[in-house]
């Protein structure tokens, strides 16, 4: 890489978006200059395996790539790993990486995710105490875990219950702490999150919610994790999954418009010339939010938006307008959620969680917004289209399992 080198397109961050922008551009006929431009060592990968097959061992690095090593050149794409970009100057189309290397760029895709959150509480820094973001933070993890047998996990998301769940399988001992009164809070309804949490309780986590962590103890490692309660709870290691930030400082400081993540329009550009922000660090207006301006972490989000400013880049028509789904894997569970449910106003239970399969259904003023499926992968595709079609359909009608979902797609259920 020489200095002042001009790529068509500079995409920063080789993660999931970042990946997906340059293998659309290629698959689109974009016969122009790529890089990209990644902090981390590795080639792409995916994220979601990290807390789940990654974390327990079952599936290795190589299984997790995006994309054979050999695609890369052959596609002809310039990867530019271990290099993290530190400035934008957006006037002259360059940014500045940690080297110190000044690259230009006709196009710039900003793709650069989030990182994770850290405690702010005394001895958040001390050794043992690890955060779920990327393969090194998992293979710090799975490297000490021979030496340890108690793991106190902090975070009640996604994130930290499939980290329990595989933690348990490999028969530590874990406590899951999560500070406010139920797990999955932020993105699930209440049954859900207490299906979750006796399923975890039953696996023989000591899951405990309204759990906020003061301090964390230990001269250079981790021993203990103290609670307001005043409790402390003895740990080998501490897992930290409590969110993210998005990652977009040198975006803000050239000057791009935002708050949590940068703001982007339906073409995912930010109010810089010619610069797209796309992934979890892209802040949009989503229709299945009403149209508020929200961040969605998910792969779907990362793949989506990555396919509309690829297509945007290449002068095509694209609208980012699609519909957010997520799974989560834990135990032998698989979640598999369609739509946004913040601000529902009614849940329907759809079949028994005791026989762990079913669905929860989220309505707003009557119209279904999203679905909730728990190894239920009919519900999932049958109410998918609900969502899509905002329908309004009778909560006794969604509950009764003796009809399919895709019957109230139309107004009139099928004979
Ligand atoms: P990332 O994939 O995080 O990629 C961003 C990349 O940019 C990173 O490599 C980062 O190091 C790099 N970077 C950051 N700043 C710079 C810089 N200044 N210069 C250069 N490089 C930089 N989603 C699901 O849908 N289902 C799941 O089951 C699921 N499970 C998950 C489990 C875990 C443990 C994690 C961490 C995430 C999970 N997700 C899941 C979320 C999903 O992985 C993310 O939404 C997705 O990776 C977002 O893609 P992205 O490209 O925006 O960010």
């Amino acid at each position: 890489m020489s200095a002042e080198q001009i790529f068509d397109v500079l995409i920063v961050g080789a993660g999931h978006a970042g990946a997906q922008t340059a293998i659309t551009l290629r698959s689109l006929g974009f016969e122009g200059t790529i890089a990209l431009v990644g902090d981390e060592p590795e080639l792409p990968y995916e994220r979601p395996p990290l807390s789940k097959e990654y974390l327990s061992g079952e599936k290795p690095f190589e299984r997790i790539q995006l994309r054979p090593a050999s695609y890369w050149a052959e596609k002809n794409l310039v990867l530019i790993q271990g290099h993290r970009v530190v400035s934008v100057h957006s006037a002259n189309h360059e940014v500045t990486l940690s080297n110190g290397a000044t690259l230009s760029y006709r196009s710039l895709v900003w793709a650069a995710g989030g990182d994770p959150r850290k405690l702010s509480c005394p001895g958040a820094g001390l050794q043992g105490v690890h955060g779920v973001r990327n393969r090194a933070d998992v293979d710090a993890i799975m490297s000490a875990l021979p030496n340890v047998d108690r793991v106190v996990v902090v975070g009640g998301g996604y994130i930290g219950l499939e980290a329990a769940a595989v933690l348990s399988k490999l028969d530590k001992q874990v406590v899951l702490l999560e500070a406010l009164p139920r797990v999955l809070a932020r993105v699930a309804g209440e049954a859900l999150s207490n299906f979750f949490a006796d399923e975890h309780r039953a696996h023989g986590i000591d899951l405990r919610t309204d759990a906020a962590v003061v301090e964390l103890t230990g001269d250079e490692r981790v021993t203990g994790v103290v609670l307001g309660s005043g409790e402390t709870i003895a740990a080998d290691m501490v897992i930290v999954g409590i969110g993210i930030l998005p990652s977009v400082q040198p975006l803000f400081d050239a000057g791009a418009s935002g708050t949590n993540g940068v703001l982007v329009d339906a073409q995912c550009r930010t109010s810089l010339p010619d610069i797209f922000a796309i992934g979890d660090c892209a802040a949009h207006p989503n229709d299945f939010a009403d149209g508020d301006v929200i961040r969605l972490e998910s792969v779907q989000n990362a793949n989506d938006m990555a396919a509309v400013a690829a297509k945007a880049i290449c002068g095509q028509e694209a609208v980012y307008k699609a519909t957010p789904w997520f799974w989560s894997n834990q135990y032998d569970l698989k979640l598999q959620t369609v739509g946004l449910s913040t601000g529902h106003d009614e849940t329907v239970m759809r079949g028994d969680p005791d026989s762990r399969s079913f669905s929860v259904i989220y309505l707003k003023a009557g119209k279904v917004i999203a679905l909730d499926c728990v190894n239920n992968v009919r519900d999932y595709s049958h109410g998918r289209r609900l969502v899509e079609l905002g329908v309004s359909v009778d909560a006794t009608h969604l509950a009764d399992t003796s009809r399919m979902l895709k019957e109230w797609t139309v107004t009139e259920p099928l004979a």
